[in-house]
């Protein structure tokens, strides 16, 4: 039980956040956070779907802090109060998965075929929809300890994405990192999901797991969330501007 009410706190934890500063309108409906949709290619709709993606997910942890905590976690729990935030502000909203785990086709034997299929259905899901914005979150690792703060990558394959780009790099700055000095960067086919995307598609890098100080902060949940407003806060000024 009491993981129950600890789940459900969260989530009003995250509308409550949502409706204070967003103050949108609201089309909030348990409904819809369930949704399930069909896949077909290339759907157009009245209006843009925001497409989440929290990185990695069951057997591939992605990177991890130095006592052992997978960003798999990290980049759930920002993606699940990001789209609870979305979602009360009348977004239509699709992830890419909302537990831990891999979302390859089922039969796929061996890990490096699982992680194949599982990008490709993730890079389906981006390209479903032609007016979608997509984010993908993640956390970074670096070999030097000292290094921290977010950064955003883009693809030029949409010309919006690097638009999208700065506008998280400038509100995470604003909001959680001032002395944050990185610069968005632009990405090549090594980043699957940003290059082959055609819609406005952005890789939050949300922080270094590999420095001790901020992965304290991105293990909590008081620092996730204030990760996924920025994201939001973001998403909502790339919408204003693109009307
Ligand atoms: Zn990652």
């Amino acid at each position: 039980m009491k993981k129950i009410n600890t789940k459900i706190l969260k989530r009003a934890a995250c509308v409550m956040a949502a409706l204070a500063i967003g103050g949108g309108a609201l089309y909030y409906s348990i409904n819809k956070i369930q949704k399930v949709s069909p896949v077909s290619a290339g759907v157009q709709t009245d209006k843009p779907v925001i497409i989440l993606d929290a990185g990695h997910g069951g057997l591939d942890g992605g990177c991890s802090t130095a006592d052992g905590v997978p960003e798999k976690g990290i980049n759930l729990n920002i993606l699940l109060c990001l789209r609870d935030m979305l979602i009360v502000n009348g977004y239509d909203v699709e992830v890419t998965r909302d537990t831990d785990t891999s979302i390859h086709d089922s039969g796929v034997e061996g890990i490096a075929n699982q992680k194949s299929s599982d990008m490709d259905n993730r890079l389906e899901l981006f390209n479903k929809y032609s007016n979608a914005v997509c984010i993908s979150i993640h956390q970074n690792q670096f070999t030097d300890p000292k290094y921290s703060g977010a950064q955003m990558f883009f693809s030029e394959t949409n010309s919006a994405s690097k638009d999208l780009a700065q506008i998280l790099q400038n509100n995470f700055v604003k909001n959680i990192q001032p002395d944050n000095q990185r610069e968005i960067k632009q990405c090549g086919k090594e980043l699957f999901l940003c290059y082959f995307c055609e819609n406005p598609t952005v890789m939050v890098e949300c922080g270094f797991l590999s420095n001790p100080d901020e992965a304290e902060l991105l293990k909590t949940e008081e620092y996730q969330y204030k990760v996924a407003f920025t994201i939001f806060e973001s998403i909502n000024e790339f919408m204003s501007r693109k009307k």
